[in-house]
């Protein structure tokens, strides 16, 4: 008799794996200063009069960028953004940064200086300070980086959903898809094409906390982000895709199917939250003062569960894919 092969990562997948491992964390959450433990954007702890939230992200050679997509400086601001994007999302403010890197040694030193950098210039226009970090050696250049924020009040939670609200997204959508797409055809070419630049959100997370009931960074895709909203509140949602706000680039590259790329492509790094309608105006209107545009993509609903989303033709559209999964 054979002995079954262990499953792969890549068998399980990152979502059904994580969601396997947040059970047996279930300790970390009984800590009296542990506020919200695993599962969220970030975690929060209660360590002195305001909630501190506490979050890493990697971006690694191959899986994330390719060397040559973005200066080392554009790449260190990247890592940073990426990171601050969940801090933002819980609606508080950086106000310290850890950057741990591994690299080839023949990587230049002066692009490792770019690197961090472009890592401690961004964390300083947030106000916040790049106060330390790790090296160590590795055939891939690899950034991770942690950032510390502080909630100026209560944070926003994935779990705060309830039906009848309405899901409105920050800025536009698809301009990662659209240049992942660019990056196949052109790499078949043999140009380079350069990674859109994640959008700076965290002053109006802050600002928009005051406001929505529940609130996500888009780094799967609006419609697995989303998800992970109703599964968190215990809710389902609406979405026209006629309604999902589609950045020029995406419209460029996919023409019609625009609004699907917008829809299930990750990496855009806009926030989704959920509102009461009441509130919308207000949202809008704080939304406005930083600059930002606020479209309403659908709403919550009670039941069913999970994400519907409508066609153009009002009819149930199925997406092909269901956003992004770093093993599958
Ligand atoms: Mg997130």
């Amino acid at each position: 008799m054979t002995r079954p092969r262990p499953r792969s990562l890549g068998d399980v997948g990152e979502h059904a794996w994580l969601a396997s491992l947040i059970p047996r964390l279930r300790s970390a959450r009984r800590r009296r200063r542990v506020l919200v433990g695993p599962g969220d954007d970030a975690a929060v702890l209660g360590a002195g009069d305001r909630p501190l939230v506490l979050t890493t992200d990697a971006l690694v050679e191959g899986t994330h960028f390719e060397r040559g997509w973005a200066s080392p400086r554009a790449l260190g601001r990247r890592a940073y953004r990426v990171a601050a994007s969940d801090v933002a999302a819980m609606g508080a403010t950086p106000i310290a940064a850890l950057l741990a890197v591994t690299a080839p040694p023949s990587m230049s030193a002066r692009d490792l200086t770019g690197l961090t950098a472009g890592v401690a210039a961004e964390a300083t226009a947030h106000g916040a300070a790049l106060v330390g970090g790790n090296l160590a050696r590795d055939a891939r250049l690899a950034l991770t980086v942690t950032v510390l924020g502080e909630a100026p009040g209560a944070v926003v939670r994935r779990s705060g959903a309830r039906p009848g609200e309405v899901v409105v997204v920050t800025g536009a959508l698809g301009a990662a898809a659209a240049h992942l797409a660019n990056r196949r055809a052109n790499r078949r070419a043999g140009r380079r094409v350069r990674l859109p630049e994640v959008p700076d959100r965290a002053a109006v997370g802050v600002a928009l906390a005051g406001v929505v009931s529940a609130m996500i960074d888009l780094s799967d895709g609006l419609s697995q982000d989303l998800g992970h909203v109703c599964r968190a509140s215990g809710v389902g949602a609406m979405v026209a895709l006629a309604d999902v706000p589609v950045a020029a680039s995406c419209r460029r590259r996919f023409g019609p199917a625009a609004p699907a790329a917008a829809l299930t492509g990750g990496e855009d790094y806009e926030l989704l939250a959920t509102l009461p309608p009441a509130a919308l105006a207000v949202a809008r209107r704080v939304a406005a003062r930083h600059g930002v545009a606020l479209a309403v993509v659908g709403r919550i609903v009670a039941r069913p569960r999970g994400v519907r989303v409508v066609g153009p033709d009002g009819r149930p559209w199925t997406p092909a894919r269901g956003g992004f999964d770093h093993f599958r």
